[in-house]
This record gives structure tokens, sequence and C-alpha cells, in this order.
């Protein structure tokens, strides 16, 4: 039987659009033998999605992609073959989604103070998950209302930094990603690298201080990388020791993203992340 492993992808649980057990049932139809759900910050879908993995004859890795901030650029995360119940882990990732939440409120008393009155209620009709709100939430609201012509006017105007409704949220730090994910016996691994506006030097900046705090491996292949960003991170895997990882970054069908297990395969010369999960 030949393997495909998809170690990247999204539920409802956080902003995809199916079910965490439709998700698995779709990765066993795309003949995704190994798959890890990675919802943002929390891992609600996980035991759904292994009961549902199992039934489809997918093999499961428990995954996780945390939102951090590292030198003022927002990174993804991902952690993966973690012990679920693990306490730090859970009261980390809390943490954060807790602090969504009260950052929404103090957003929505902004807005109340210059007079568009209950904005957080409006928002949280966007998302089946209150603990996920975001400030796109909060656009999509304010454009329904008629207030604004599109979601980048909202934005510029009040949702970003210096702005009326723009409040200031606390990321978790790479350190604390990084050592909720190796606390609870998981891998750490860098998201999409691809992704990131950073110039060379800060990327190896950052690549080395993931390094030193047990940082094991980085998306190399993932729905997002280009064919050249594919054989720049396989050099960057190369030259700092880590390991490779791949995945689809899959969120739902048509969203105009990849599917469940379309990306390229990796470098046959790099380890794979897996070796570490015991595959
Ligand atoms: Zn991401
Ligand atoms: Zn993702």
């Amino acid at each position: 039987m030949s393997t495909l492993f998809d170690l990247h992808s999204h539920s409802t649980a956080s902003d995809g659009l199916l079910s965490p057990a439709h998700v698995a049932t779709r990765a066993g139809e795309r003949g995704v033998s190994h798959w890890a759900l990675t919802d943002h910050d929390t891992l609600a879908g996980l035991d759904v999605a292994r009961a549902a993995a199992e039934a489809a004859g997918v093999r499961f890795i428990h995954g996780v992609e945390i939102s951090i901030v590292w030198e003022d650029v927002p990174i993804h995360i991902v952690g993966l073959g973690f012990d679920v119940t693990h306490p730090g882990l859970r009261a980390g990732l809390d943490g954060l989604r807790g602090g969504r939440l009260a950052r929404a409120r103090r957003m929505s008393d902004a807005f109340a103070a210059i007079g568009i009155p209950d904005v957080l209620e409006g928002a949280l009709n966007y998302t089946e998950t209150p603990e996920q709100i975001s400030r796109a939430h909060f656009a999509r609201y304010l454009v329904e209302l008629g207030l604004f012509k599109d979601k980048g006017e909202v934005f510029e105007h009040y949702l970003t930094p210096g702005k009326p409704g723009y409040v200031q949220h606390r990321w978790a730090s790479l350190d604390e990603a990084v050592g909720w994910i190796r606390a609870a016996d998981g891998v750490a691994v860098v998201a999409h690298p691809g992704r990131y506006r950073m110039s060379g030097g800060q990327t190896q900046r950052f690549f080395a201080e993931f390094k030193d705090l047990g940082g094991a491996a980085i998306e190399v292949s993932c729905g997002s990388h280009t064919p050249d960003h594919v054989r720049h991170f396989a050099q960057q895997a190369r030259r700092f020791g880590f390991y490779a990882s791949q995945g689809s970054d899959f969120h739902g069908i048509e969203t105009g993203r990849p599917d469940l297990g379309a990306f390229a395969s990796l470098p046959e010369d790099l380890k794979p992340v897996w070796r570490l999960l015991g595959y």
C-alpha cells in the first residue's frame, strides 16, 4: 500500500469549512494514508477526527497550529504527535483563545463608543466557535450593516493599529509555542515558511532560534509553496538539519486552495518528519 502523509489541515473547529469527521472521510477518499488535523489554537476537533479517521482506514496524528508573533511578524507553528491530555499544552491554548474573546469585547466597546453598538453580537454570527472570533468577523459584520463597501475599507479605517476599533492582542511567543508542544511530547514544525514577510537574514535568525528552542522540522512542501519555495526550503532544511514536513493546509472544497493530499513530494534526501512520529 502506498503512503501519503498530509500533516496540515483545518476543520470547523477553527476556520475550515468541513466538520472534523468530514475532513477525515475526504482524506481517505483522496488517498491520504496518514493524516493530521491542525486547527488554529485548539484541540477541539481531534477526538472526533481520530474516530472518523480510524473508520475510514486512515492513520491519525494529533495536530494543532499555534499563532505566534516573532519580531512583529505573525508566524504559525504546527505541533504534531503530542499527548492531547497534557495540561500545559491545554492551558496554553486555552489562554490564547480566552484572550481572543476578551480582545473582541474591548473592540466591540470601542465601536459602541463611536456610535456603532452590538458589533460583537453581530460578528459572532459568522463563527460557530466564539473563542475563534477575529477582526475578519468584525469586518464582515460591518460590511453587512452597509456601513462600508468592503472588508478592506473596514480594516483600513478601523481595525489596524492606531485606529478606533483596534485592540492589541497578546500573542504567544515562539518559545511558548515550542515549549508547550515539546512538553506534551510533540514535534514542533514551522508552518508554510514561504508565506512570511521576512528578509533572508531575519529568516536565518528565526530558524536558528527555533532550532535552539528544540524546534525539529519545517514544512518544505505545502499547499501555498511554489516549486521555488520547495527548492529553497529543502536547502534550508539541509543547512539547519531540520526534518521536512508536508501538508495541504486544506480549508475546504472550492476555497481556491489545495485539496487534501495535493502538494509536491519531498526531495528524496531529506529526513521526513514522520520518522519522529514513529513511521
Ligand atoms: Zn497557517
Ligand atoms: Zn493552516
